[in-house]
């Protein structure tokens, strides 16, 4: 503990989607937050070219807005996707719903929309003041100061509580990180990320807007997910380097010769692929693994927020939803502890950690499962059959994907309990088989 205890000072870095509603979350309570952010105002300045356009944003993110009375007006800026839309090489897409009723949906959200959303309802909460272009540099516990560059030069500000939402990058991180007793790995995939466009053809989309659409292709996946202006932003997940990967098409010609023979369904509906191809930027795919989260000095604590603490990779849609779920437990904390922060800071880290594990872990196992997609018909066949047996056992059965987009259930206990009910399936199914190989065998004798 420090004197910091109980302060009612908040200097939280990074106005992203986590540190724009933490902010707001703290400003409810009373908190003088200043936000010191590194960008420009994005809402002056243009989004950001090459991040991620559009996100899914599922019941733990929505529950989440829906505390900052967020969630209707991110629900009408989104679309909803109700199933996965898997495109083979030849033969039409089929479709696999979601739930079990067909009913549920994740949703396709502009980010940059979301956050700003996010940034008008912090700036309009009382006590909450967000620096534009502020980029924070160092952090020193000891004597209770974050370093920080401003287009008028280096500052120096006072802090007690700082909270650290900057992202997968995180600058805080850096500053902390190194400290004994302080564990850090950042895992890279082997796969980057490209974005490509679907525009809108004739006025509508040129796809069924109400999936998401996946291209499965072993080594390599592409997913569009649809835009309010009725065009579909692609990702295209590939290796990196090497012959078959991202940097082996370096020509339009190769380009478009290489997606007509993987992509031959959508190629003619990408007009620009060969330019936005060869002029967008490759994006990393990082795990990062931190503990502990917090850190403590004389004068100050910090804590990491949200990717800060557990960047994850891409493949269930839940790192802001995820992120979004640190902040509402800061703000529980805060209630149960009343404002102590030596109390939430330990109580936050120890509960989030399992959790962002657990999802940081079924990410990754996504990404085999979403790439297997390749074999389609034997997907299909699985996923119906788990729909069914979801319909017919309601309370026993509940599919992982169903758990983790459409609940707020703990994600370590969505690992745990989908865990056991694949044991449970195997084991019905080593039964199952057994009783047809029996009568299989009854049936041969008694030919
Ligand atoms: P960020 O959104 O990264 O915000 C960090 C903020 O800190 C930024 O505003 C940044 O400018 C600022 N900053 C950085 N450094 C400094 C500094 N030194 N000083 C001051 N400010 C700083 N999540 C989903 O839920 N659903 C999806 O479908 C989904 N799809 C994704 C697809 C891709 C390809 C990728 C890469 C990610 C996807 N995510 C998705 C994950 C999601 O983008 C992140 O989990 C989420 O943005 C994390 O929010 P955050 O606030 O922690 O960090």
């Amino acid at each position: 503990t420090n004197k910091a205890t109980r302060s009612k000072d908040v200097t939280l870095v990074g106005a992203g989607l986590a540190g724009c509603l933490l902010a707001t979350l703290l400003g409810r309570r009373g908190y003088d937050v200043t936000v010191l952010e590194r960008r420009a105002d994005p809402r002056r300045a243009g989004a950001e070219r090459g991040r991620s356009i559009n996100l899914a944003l599922s019941a733990r993110g929505l529950d989440a807005l829906e505390r900052v009375g967020l969630r209707e007006e991110a629900l009408a800026a989104a679309l909803p996707m109700r199933g996965r839309m898997v495109h083979p090489v030849t033969g039409s897409p089929n479709f696999q719903s979601y739930s079990a009723d067909g009913t549920r949906a994740i949703n396709s959200i502009s980010r940059s929309g979301l956050n700003e959303a996010l940034l008008d309802t912090a700036e309009k909460t009382p006590g909450v003041t967000v620096l534009f272009e502020s980029r924070v540099e160092a952090v020193d516990l000891e004597r209770g100061v974050v370093t920080v560059a401003r287009p008028d030069g280096v500052q120096e500000l006072a802090a007690s509580i700082v909270l650290a939402c900057d992202g997968a990058y995180s600058a805080t991180r850096r500053a902390v990180q190194f400290r004994e007793g302080t564990n850090y790995a950042q895992d890279f995939l082997e796969h980057g990320y490209k974005e490509l466009t679907i525009p809108a053809r004739d006025g509508d989309f040129a796809i069924d807007p109400t999936a998401l659409h996946i291209w499965a292709r072993g080594g390599s996946m592409m997913i569009a997910l649809p835009n309010l202006d009725k065009s579909f932003t692609c990702t295209l997940f590939w290796p990196k380097d090497g012959p078959g990967g991202l940097s082996s098409l370096s020509t339009a010609a190769q380009v478009r010769a290489h997606f007509a023979r993987e992509y031959p369904d959508v190629v003619d509906l990408m007009p620009t692929l060969a330019e936005d191809y060869l002029a967008n930027p490759v994006g990393s795919l990082v795990t990062v693994r931190a503990w502990p989260w917090t850190a403590h000095g004389a004068a100050a604590s910090v804590a990491l927020v949200g990717d800060a603490a557990h960047a994850i990779v891409p493949f269930y849609g839940q790192g802001a939803n995820c992120a979004f779920e640190d902040a509402i437990e800061i703000d529980t904390l805060l209630d149960r502890h009343d404002g102590d922060w030596s109390r939430v800071l330990p109580a936050y880290e120890k509960a989030r950690k399992p959790n962002t594990d657990a999802i940081a872990a079924m990410a990754l196992q996504n990404f085999v499962e979403m790439r297997d997609l390749v074999n389609s018909r034997v997907h299909r066949t699985k996923n119906t059959a788990m729909h069914a047996l979801e319909r017919w056992f309601p309370s026993l059965v509940v599919s992982r994907y169903e758990l983790v987009s459409f609940s707020t259930v703990p994600y370590a206990e969505v690992l745990r309990r989908t865990r056991r009910q694949g044991r449970v399936l195997t084991t019905i199914g080593a039964l199952g088989a057994t009783a047809l190989g029996a009568i299989a065998a009854r049936g041969l004798r008694r030919r």
